[in-house]
């Protein structure tokens, strides 16, 4: 049997003056115990009809009803069928209703004496949640937070009304009771009808009303304390997840990840997005992102950090920004969102808040909080309070993952630094040992042996200064290259014409090639009106000697070198010293330029050098603003090095120099032609 109709509704209908009230649980609960404890008083035999919701309840209260039972034979008992609730009639009535009735949201209890009277008929409210703005995903509702609305009153009249109509409820289900409900009616002489309807609502006496009053008062302060309680924990473990992820990882990339999957839920936003603010960037590609699936993503968007006058004030101020409607933003946000208009109407950004990662006045990020519904939302003191807990959190784990980071990369460099006094040691002692030794025997034999011959004494001693000249080289190359990387070096940039640095090259190369290790012929391939380059002339030779050094080294002179150059673009010139020798494999082209690099190995070099060479070409030509690179087809194939340098300003050319400007004379033409054939057609 089911009956859905509520019986609060149709006390209310059948007395319409009744104003219903809100009750918390406890309250009921207090009143219930206090309209019970009054009958096991024992004063009189009231007809006393309680409705529980659930079994469950019931079975808290039986014991009661068992000796409230003792007291009165009027005791009807109603609770939603269950396990071992059933239709009864032992020391008192019990109904079982069905589970689809309306009595399940309900709570009833009445006493009817001749000289007290109360009822009390109130339904569930639906579980508000406790903090509206976080619910905690799942949590139930706490007890103390359950709400009911009815009515609870001593006036003997209604009292009467709601006896009735839970009466005819218990005989609907229970027919066969009918006989003793209709004695019941006669023996309490309940009233069928409320007949003077405007007296109603009095009844209780002022002490009692106050007392409940009190009773609702005090149940209300301790739910906002529940409330605040439960905000409270709800902050602190979403910064306990936070943080502990944060322990767990020293990559900002998960950790910005983690953070908008936590926060964007708790908060209820449409959009949460955490970005860096790198000051060198005009905008960042957004990568973390929580979104309702409603929402349009932001992800793998490019987003304005540089022209974005929010994030502008955020700078210089540090505070987080919040426009609950962008349509209505506070007056002195209006020009700042005027600028930002394109972006709000784009991603529909009707709320926005924007939160900073600060540490140490630097701005290191930010969260960014988007609502994109038709109405602007309105975030609470809490919702802030927990959105810059978890921002102090992160900017603390973004610091730490960068200094982790900085400390790799040092430990990195540390470990290249060991690898290179490893190489040094190695090479130093290979090096300068080998050239002393001989040096030792040629000066030890010059000096025990007076009567040496003079063509065997001039051998030692050419002998030891050809290695003393290594050994200087060697030392003056680790100088150098030391030098060079601890950007020790000012350069002097002049304009330079190619040419020129060609003529210096390769006269240094010619002059030191002896006839002990003859080179192959050496071309030259020099465009006309080629422009001059900005760079600094002494280093520039340096690096094509060096490099026409080791194309003579590993070419047979058999083979041929070209040196060439030729524009790259507008900005640049490309020059290329390119051999037909031993080439180079292509996985080896990038590890020729690492220090100390030799085919080899440092040990077994029947080629000479240090294995300095090429990284000191690097070192010069980037540090000149310009590329080195190499190229080769592979062992035996030749191979070509090719660095670029940058055009001197207004890409003078003496071809162009000659029509604007004023004419050189003719000394200065003639040596210009001496050295470059080409410029002047
Ligand atoms: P090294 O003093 O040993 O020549 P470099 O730094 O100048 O030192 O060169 C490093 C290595 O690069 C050489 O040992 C050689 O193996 C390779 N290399 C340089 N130039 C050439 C070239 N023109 N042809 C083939 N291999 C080359």
């Amino acid at each position: 049997m089911r009956n859905s109709d509520s019986v609060v509704e149709a006390l209310l209908e059948a007395i319409p003056q009744l104003r219903s009230q809100l009750f918390f649980k406890t309250s009921l609960t207090a009143l219930s115990h206090a309209m019970e404890d009054q009958v096991l008083a024992g004063i009189e035999k009231p007809l006393v009809i309680a409705s529980f919701q659930q079994e469950r309840f019931y079975r808290q209260e039986a014991s009661r009803y068992q000796r409230i039972a003792d007291i009165s034979d009027q005791v009807y008992v109603l609770s939603a069928a269950g396990t071992s609730f059933e239709l009864g009639s032992e020391a008192y009535e019990t109904i079982a209703f069905d589970e689809a009735d309306a009595l399940t949201q309900e709570w009833h209890l009445v006493v009817i004496g001749t000289q007290y009277s109360a009822c009390l008929i109130c339904r569930e409210r639906d579980a508000a949640p406790i903090v509206s703005v976080l619910p905690i995903p799942g949590a139930p509702a706490l007890d103390q937070t359950r709400r009911f609305e009815g009515v609870w009153t001593q006036d003997q009249r209604v009292c009467h009304q709601a006896a009735n109509l839970l009466l005819a409820r218990i005989a609907a289900y229970r027919p066969t009771l009918a006989p003793k409900i209709k004695a019941t009616k006669q023996r309490y002489q309940l009233l069928s009808a409320v007949s003077d309807a405007a007296q109603i609502g009095g009844g209780a006496d002022p002490f009692t009303l106050r007392l409940v009053t009190y009773l609702q008062a005090g149940q209300y302060k301790l739910l906002k304390a529940y409330k605040a309680i439960a905000v409270k924990e709800q902050r602190e473990r979403l910064v306990n997840a936070i943080t502990a992820a944060i322990r767990r990882s020293l990559d900002p990339e998960e950790l910005f990840q983690i953070t908008v999957d936590q926060l964007g839920p708790a908060l209820q936003v449409d959009r949460c997005i955490i970005y860096r603010c790198p000051t060198q960037r005009a905008e960042v590609t957004l990568r973390h992102e929580h979104r309702q699936p409603d929402t349009r993503s932001l992800v793998d968007v490019g987003w304005p950090i540089a022209d974005n006058p929010l994030l502008e004030q955020i700078r210089q101020e540090h505070e987080a920004i919040v426009i609950v409607d962008t349509q209505a933003p506070p007056r002195p946000l209006q020009t700042a969102l005027d600028a930002l208009n394109y972006l709000v109407a784009e991603w529909h950004m009707r709320s926005w808040a924007l939160v900073p990662l600060v540490y140490q006045q630097r701005l290191l990020g930010m969260i960014e909080l988007h609502h994109c519904q038709d109405l602007p939302h309105n975030w609470t003191e809490e919702d802030f309070a927990l959105v810059e807990a978890v921002a102090t959190q992160l900017s603390v784990a973004i610091i730490q993952a960068d200094a982790y980071a900085h400390l790799q990369e040092l430990n990195q460099q540390l470990e290249a630094l060991e690898r290179t006094r490893s190489n040094l040691i190695a090479i130093t002692g290979h090096e300068l040992r080998t050239p002393l030794s001989t040096i030792q025997v040629c000066l030890e034999s010059l000096a025990t042996e007076p009567d040496m011959p003079d063509q065997l004494r001039q051998t030692m001693l050419t002998t030891a200064l050809d290695d003393a000249e290594r050994m200087r080289k060697l030392v003056q190359d680790f100088l150098t290259l030391s030098r060079l990387e601890s950007g020790r070096i000012e350069w002097t940039f002049e304009a330079l014409m190619v040419a020129e640095c060609f003529d210096l090259a390769l006269s240094s190369v010619q002059a030191r090639k002896s006839d002990r290790s003859p080179c192959c012929p050496i071309e030259v391939q020099l465009p006309p009106a080629l422009p001059m380059v900005r760079a600094d002339g002494e280093w520039v030779v340096e690096v094509i000697v060096k490099l026409l050094d080791n194309a003579c080294k590993f070419t047979e002179p058999s083979g041929v070198i070209t040196i060439s150059a030729h524009a790259a673009g507008e900005d640049m010139i490309q020059i290329t010293i390119a051999d037909t020798g031993r080439g180079i494999e292509p996985y080896r082209l990038e590890a020729v330029f690492d220090r100390f690099y030799q085919e080899e190995g440092a040990l077994r070099r029947t080629t000479g050098g240090t294995g300095l060479g090429l990284a000191m070409c690097r070192q010069i030509i980037e540090g000149l603003g310009g590329r080195i690179w190499a190229t080769s087809e592979g062992k035996d194939q030749g191979s070509q090095f090719h660095f670029t340098l940058p055009i001197a300003e207004g890409r003078a050319t003496l071809h162009i120099r000659q029509e604007t400007e004023e004419l050189p004379d003719a000394d200065t033409l003639s040596e210009l032609e001496r050295r470059n054939p080409y410029i002047l057609e």
